[in-house]
Order: structure tokens, then sequence, then C-alpha cells
């Protein structure tokens, strides 16, 4: 028989399997139960909803058998099973390894095994106690058997074989015994009643294990006699129909990490009932991480569907707006009809009404996390942040007001994170506007030449460190009526009355020399104007009021499509500062000069704005000239 080589990247996970020294091995048996458990599900539903396919709920079951002869360890289900193709395209390649990103991390991960939960690798956990393992399955709507074997490294085969039932049976060869590693204790009673109930208590299908039971012997009353008999290892009451009070919380992360593919327990649990017109529970985890492809097209988002404890549907997305899709969990309603498709779940009435409930829960377990766990909040928020903002700017900005609350920002107070509300409440009497400077660090931020005057007056900055946080300012405009302004757009707002006739005059008296800089930059800018902004600096770039900020003409210089979107400029001058006076002086007396000092400090502006000068080699010379004058 021809032996199949596994793809490259399951080649790699599986070297990392079989000679892992992760030391909490005996996960294995909750990731082949947990996929029985799914096999089952589905082989129920189809059960439902196609007549030919009728099977009685009791049998649907798991069995573990245990054979110390042989040294091997059974599981084996009465689920959905697979066919001869689907065993290669499910055992032969890691469902989930397509992406780039997958190949970099497994690079990375040489010595670090937390890469094994973090892509959903269930299966391939047995190769860390197998020597070899044996697939043996049968498909519902199929007559043909399959057995799949592999020893890992040397790749699999595939053959065909009778199979009387439908499902599927593991068969796993135990390691050989180590100094450090007692594979045969897999083989124990004891062990694997501790695992059934540690990882898979509330497996909705009887786990069922012949176990030894002794009873005295009838001849003998000084004796006992080992008989054996079937024994259900699990309670198999779902854990989100347990009362929340009665669930610990290794369970919910027990649950968590078996049915959602993850490593980590979950940051938090979202767990209640709703009574009345539309019944349902929610059980709803927020990872701790980031998944690793999140940001990527492969990465599916959406809620698991259960009605009255029946699977119907993985990944139902119609459940869950997209400003949440980092929520994982299910759903289990005795409302709703066996027969909804997805096609069904987008127009279904009662799916709309059930998704804005859940919208409702979920936007209250953060508004809570907000208030009473700030700490763990701010993690959150570092690791699923952008999805809220992104939510906020989206669909012309309908949910805004919904998210307003639940974002956060760093700002100029220590460089802490603060809500728009507390922003707001702890803003001076006399301020304005919401003020914001786009950087990529608070470093960067904090030497912007704007912020002189604002500092001065002791007014907090929003720091915008991502490049979408203007699109969120631009579409909410206000936040409780106070206007966000960027500290490098338009007019700040800054003067009393008494100080803009001040300016005014001065802009007056010096019309012509304003006039003839801009004239020298010859359409560059817009305006050359007296600043309010400024403290210590001598100049800055700032954009009008309206149109393409200078930090949006930054990022859509990037994209080709774009790259002609240019902000509408002004160089602002600082008046208080000794160059007005020189700028003044060779206004008079050295015009040419005016025009090379104009230019230098045009640049220097556009630099210290992160923008991209025309010609880095002729402003060098520029300087060099000066400096020899
Ligand atoms: P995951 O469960 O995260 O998809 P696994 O590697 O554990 O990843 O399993 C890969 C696939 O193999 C499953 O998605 C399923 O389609 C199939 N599979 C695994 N175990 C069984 C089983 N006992 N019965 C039927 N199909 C199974």
């Amino acid at each position: 028989m021809a032996k199949k080589q596994f793809k490259a990247e399951s080649k790699r996970l599986l070297e990392l399997m079989i000679n892992s020294i992760y030391t909490n091995k005996e996960i294995f048996l909750r990731e082949l139960i947990s996929n029985a458990s799914d096999a089952l599900d589905k082989r129920h539903y189809l059960s439902l909803t196609d007549k030919t396919q009728k099977v009685s709920k009791k049998d649907l079951t798991i069995r573990i058998e245990r054979n110390k002869t042989d040294r091997q360890l059974i599981i084996e289900d009465t689920g959905i099973g697979m066919t001869g193709e689907e065993m290669e395209k499910n055992l032969g390649t890691i469902a989930k390894s397509g992406s780039a990103e997958f190949r970099a991390q497994l690079e990375k991960a040489a010595k670090n095994i937390d890469i094994i939960g973090q892509f959903g690798v269930g299966f391939y956990s047995a190769f860390m106690v197998a020597r070899k393992l044996t697939v043996e399955s049968r498909a519902a709507h199929s007559e043909q058997g399959y057995r799949w074997v592999s020893t890992g490294e040397d790749g699999y085969t595939v053959s065909e074989i009778d199979k009387p039932e439908i499902g599927t049976k593991i068969i796993i060869d135990l390691k050989e015994d180590t100094d450090d590693e007692k594979y045969s204790e897999y083989l124990e009673e004891y062990k694997i009643r501790d695992m059934v109930k540690k990882y898979s208590d509330y497996v909705r299908y009887p786990i069922i294990m012949q176990v030894t039971k002794s009873i005295p012997d009838p001849t003998d009353e000084n004796k006992t006699i080992d008989t054996y008999e079937d024994e259900t290892l699990n309670s198999m009451i779902p854990l989100w129909k347990k009362a929340k009070s009665k669930i610990k919380p290794e369970e919910y992360n027990e649950f968590y990490k078996s049915k959602y593919s993850d490593w980590k327990d979950p940051q938090k649990v979202i767990h209640y009932s709703v009574e009345g017109n539309l019944s349902y529970t929610a059980l709803m985890f927020i990872p701790s991480e980031t998944p690793y492809n999140f940001y990527y097209a492969d990465y599916e988002p959406g809620l698991q569907l259960y009605s009255k404890g029946v699977f119907i549907l993985d990944k139902a997305k119609d459940l869950l707006p997209d400003h949440y899709r980092f929520v994982t969990g299910l759903i289990d309603s005795d409302d709703l009809n066996l027969n909804i498709s997805r096609e069904i779940l987008q127009q279904d009435r009662q799916v709309k009404a059930l998704a804005k409930s859940i919208e409702k829960k979920i936007h209250g377990a953060l508004a809570d996390m907000l208030k009473d766990d700030r700490e763990g909040y701010e993690k959150f928020f570092d690791n699923f942040g952008l999805s809220l903002k992104y939510g906020i700017y989206r669909d012309y900005g309908i949910h805004k007001q919904d998210l307003q609350d639940l974002i956060i920002f760093r700002t100029s107070k220590e460089g802490k994170y603060a809500t728009l509300k507390e922003y707001t409440d702890r803003m001076p009497a006399d301020q304005k506007a919401i003020y914001y400077a786009c950087g990529s660090s608070p470093e960067e931020i904090e030497k912007l030449p704007s912020l002189g005057k604002l500092r001065e007056k002791g007014y907090e900055i929003l720091y915008f460190l991502d490049e979408r946080d203007e699109l969120v300012s631009d579409i909410m405009r206000t936040y409780e009526d106070k206007p966000f302004k960027s500290v490098n757009k338009g007019d700040l707002d800054l003067e009393t009355e008494d100080e803009k006739k001040a300016k005014q005059e001065l802009e007056e008296q010096n019309k012509d020399l304003l006039e003839t800089m801009k004239d020298s930059l010859g359409g560059k800018v817009r305006e050359v104007r007296i600043s309010s902004r400024l403290k210590d600096d001598p100049v800055c770039l700032v954009s009008d009021e309206n149109g393409v900020s200078l930090e949006m003409e930054k990022l859509l210089s990037r994209d080709p499509n774009h790259s002609g979107f240019k902000a509408s400029k002004i160089l602002e001058i600082n008046p208080d500062h000794a160059i007005f006076a020189k700028l003044q002086e060779l206004k008079e007396k050295d015009p040419e000069a005016l025009k090379e000092y104009t230019d230098v400090l045009f640049q220097q502006a556009l630099l210290i704005q992160g923008l991209e000068i025309e010609d880095p080699v002729a402003y060098a010379k520029k300087i060099v000239d000066l400096m020899l004058k």
C-alpha cells in the first residue's frame, strides 16, 4: 500500500507532537472526545432532518476501551463518520494551516509548545502519547469503511475495510514507558475516569467504559470477586444548562479550551439565560489573546447554534455583529426551528431579535468589565479594541452611539488609557474641544511643536496611535457636544477675544512678509500665518479645518490608488520666537535669503510631521550653504 506524505506544515507539527515535552499530555483524550462529540452532534442533527438516517438517541455514544495486553487505548463513537476522502482531507493536513502566518509561527515555535492548541490541531495531539494511530471510520450515507494508519513521521496509509457500524474508532498504540513518562497509566481505569471527569464531564453523550466492580463472593464471605460492567463516566449535563453558581471557573475554562481550540483560558465568560418571547441560554467567551488569524480572511467568526440541546449550526455569524467578532461560544434556544439553515438565519425575524439581544448582553458585559476590572479591560482592548473602533466608523457610524463609551485612548495624562467620558469629565472649565494628536508613539507625539500652547493651558491630549483612530473621531465628530480637534488642523480656538485681536493686528502688520513667504513656496502651502498654538518652537505645519489631514495624507501616500491626495497645508510661525524677527529683518534686507529660510523652515515642518520631503539631497545642500554664510 502506497504511503502518502503529510503536507509540510502538518509534518512539522507532528514532529513537535511526537517529541513533545509538554507536561499536560493527558489533554489528548479531551481533544478526541471533543471530536467524537462533534461527530455525534452532526449525526443527531442528520437523523432529525433526513428520514433515511434515523438513529435512536440512546445509540449515540462514545466508548472507551483499554487493552493492556496490546497497550491499546480505543475511543469509539457512533457519530457521522468520515469517508476515505474526508480522512485524507481532515487527517492528512491541518485544517487551518493554510496561512503564511501559521508557517511563520511554527518556525518560531520550535521550542514553544504553546503553538499546539492555538491552531486547533486537536486530533494530532494524540501523537503526544501514541506510537501509532489507527482511525477506522464509516460515514453516514456510505457502505464502505476506511482505515487510516500512521506512526506520524513517515506519512500515512488509507485502505478500505469492512465496517458494519457508522462511526469512528480511534486506536492508540501507546508509546513505551520511559523514566519520566508512564504512558501505561492511560490504560488504568482510575486515570481515564479522572480525565473524563476533569475535561469532558459536560459532554452530552454518554462516555461509556467497562469498569471493575468488586462484589462479595457468595461462596466465601471474606472474599470479593471482580465483575465487569459498563459505566457512563460523565454526568452529561451540558455545561450551559447548569446553574451558574454550581460551575467552577476551571469547568468553564476546560469547556472553552476543548470546544473552541484554544490553549489558554478565556479572558471572560459570558453566561446567562433569557426567558420570554424568545427564551435562550448563551455561553460565550472572550479569548485572552488575539487569535493568530484574527485579522486574516480565514478567521471565521460566529456562534454555535443549538436548539433544545441539539446542535444545528457552527459559526452562525448572523448572531453576532461584526464589531464583536472576537466573541466565541454558543446559543441554545428551545424556541428555534430545527430546520433553520444559514439562508433562513439571515432573514428570520426571531433570529434578528436573538441577535439584538445577544449584542446588548455583550455590550453590557464589556461595560461591566470596564467598570469593575479596568486592568482586564485594558488587556482586552489591546487584543480586540480595533474591532470596536472599526465598529464605530463602519456603516456610516450607525453603531457609534453604542460603542463610544467602550473605546479607550492613551492620553498625555501619564500615557494611561482614558475613556472619552473620563477625558471630558476632567476637562478644565475653559476647554472647548477634545484635542487629539496622531503619531506612532507617545514619545513622538509629545515632541510635536503644535502641542506648545495646549500644554501650557494644561489641556489633556488624546494619543491617536493607530492610523484608524482619526477615522473614529471623523465619524463621531463630537462626544457629549464637545468637538474633536486635531492639534495639527485648522484653528484650535485657544485665544481670548483680546488675544485674537492682537493676533489680527500682528498679521496685518506682517501681511507682506507672510504673503512673500507663501509665494516663495510656490503653491506648496495654502497660507503662511501667525500661530497661536506654538510656544517654544519656530514653526509648524497644519492642515485645513476640513479635508484631508496630514495624517491621512501619510496613510494615503502608501496606497498607489490614492497617493495623489494631499492635505491643504498651512505653515504657522511663532511670533514670539527669535526666528520671526530674523525673517522680518531679511524681508527688508535680503529677500533672496528670506526665500531660502522659508524653504528650510517648510521642509523642517514636513519632517517633524513625518511627511516626506521631495529632495533630501537638495535640502541638505541648502543647510550646508547656510552654515557657510
Ligand atoms: P478540529 O476538531 O479543530 O477541526 P482536528 O484535527 O481535531 O481539528 O480534526 C480534524 C477534522 O477531522 C475534524 O474537523 C473532523 O472533520 C474530523 N474528525 C476528527 N475526529 C473525528 C471523529 N471522531 N468523527 C468524525 N470526524 C472526525
